[in-house]
């Protein structure tokens, strides 16, 4: 970032922050630059705690067991995951769209009927239905042309989708487990950052950064190194928590998505866009959205109430969250920023640099 957020003046949003997640010791402040409105923690962790903050059991070591599902339920999924994902260029696939949520969805095929495309119109009136789905292969579209790059691939959940679709596929890893289980599925992991990957510059037609920019200790360097590995007309397409969202204005520093000592930088609309130009990508979408409402309620109102972070708990609160999704939802529609999550697909013009 040409800002270097160190002005005196600085401010300070929220002081002594705990990890309510995994406990760590230590205490974070938020703070807000002056100068770009960038905000992010301080301290940083040291390197030496990584092992701390990013434990053996962390979520991206673990591949989610498949839940059992009723048949019913199972056949209306695969009428409306085909639905939707026919909107977005796959339709003429016969490409199997894998698992959502669960293995047991394999095998079945994107079907080139027009009750489909029609169908696939109706359900996309519905934002918080698409985002729910699309959401799932990181917005990216068909027809399926060239390398998809996902840095921070965990066990590799995402490729194995895209490459499902068609797409061929390459990852990035810092974790050598979760690296590891990608493997084992046959995905090519080309390094475990960026900066030493084994990939050919002007060679990817689309990077996906999701959840993982609001991790990086430098997150306009990631960008940098994202655009020269891009194709001309390649695209970026990040998943990053909204810092303004209706979620953080109601549960403030327990909000869920603070996580600190994880997550070193939070954005807004503002200044992931201003990264993004800086970086001299064009941007083509940024807006938010609110699929992950819905959990964020419950574990924030857990961290306000009981200082722990879980998913664990009552019917009253599942009813008051399925509200405040709604809400949120339907505020998106009138605030831009209500949304839980930022969205932003940009892409390496030619003109640019
Ligand atoms: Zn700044």
């Amino acid at each position: 970032m040409s800002c270097k957020h160190k002005y005196k003046s600085n401010k300070i949003l929220y002081n002594k922050i705990k990890d309510w997640r995994l406990n760590t010791k230590g205490e974070w402040s938020l703070i807000k630059c002056n100068r770009c409105d960038l905000i992010f923690l301080h301290p940083k962790p040291t390197k030496q705690s990584f092992q701390e903050i990013y434990p053996n059991n962390y979520y991206t070591h673990i591949r989610e067991k498949a839940k059992e599902i009723s048949k019913i339920k199972k056949y209306i999924l695969y009428k409306i995951i085909n639905a939707i994902i026919a909107q977005y260029g796959y339709k003429n696939s016969n490409e199997n769209f894998i698992e959502i949520s669960n293995k047991k969805l394999n095998g079945f095929n994107i079907n080139n009927n027009y009750l489909y495309y029609i169908a696939g119109k109706i359900l996309k009136i519905i934002p918080l239905l698409e985002d729910l789905i699309v959401r799932k292969i990181m917005f990216i579209k068909g027809p399926a042309k060239g390398i998809h790059l996902d840095i921070g691939c965990g066990n590799g959940w995402l490729l194995d989708r895209t490459r499902n679709l068609g797409w061929n596929v390459l990852g990035i890893e810092p974790d050598p487990k979760a690296a590891n289980q990608a493997k084992k599925i046959n995905i090519d992991i080309v390094g475990n950052k960026i900066e030493n990957a084994n990939i050919k510059e002007s060679s990817i037609t689309i990077i996906t950064i999701r959840h993982v920019i609001e991790h990086v200790e430098d997150p306009s360097s990631l960008l940098k190194q994202c655009f020269k590995l891009l194709k001309p007309h390649g695209k970026l397409i990040i998943i990053t928590p909204n810092i303004e969202s209706l979620g953080y204005k109601k549960f403030k520093k327990y909000w869920r998505d603070i996580d600190s000592p994880r997550h070193l930088y939070l954005f807004s609309i503002k200044t992931l866009k201003n990264i993004l130009i800086e970086n001299n990508f064009s941007i083509k979408k940024l807006r938010t959205s609110s699929p992950s409402a819905y959990k964020m309620f419950i574990i924030s109102n857990n961290i306000k109430r009981f200082k722990k972070y879980s998913i664990d708990c009552n019917i009253f609160i599942k009813i008051k969250s399925f509200f405040f999704t709604i809400k949120e939802e339907l505020l998106r529609l009138f605030i831009k920023n209500a949304g839980e999550e930022l969205l932003a697909i940009a892409v390496k013009n030619e003109k640019s640099k």
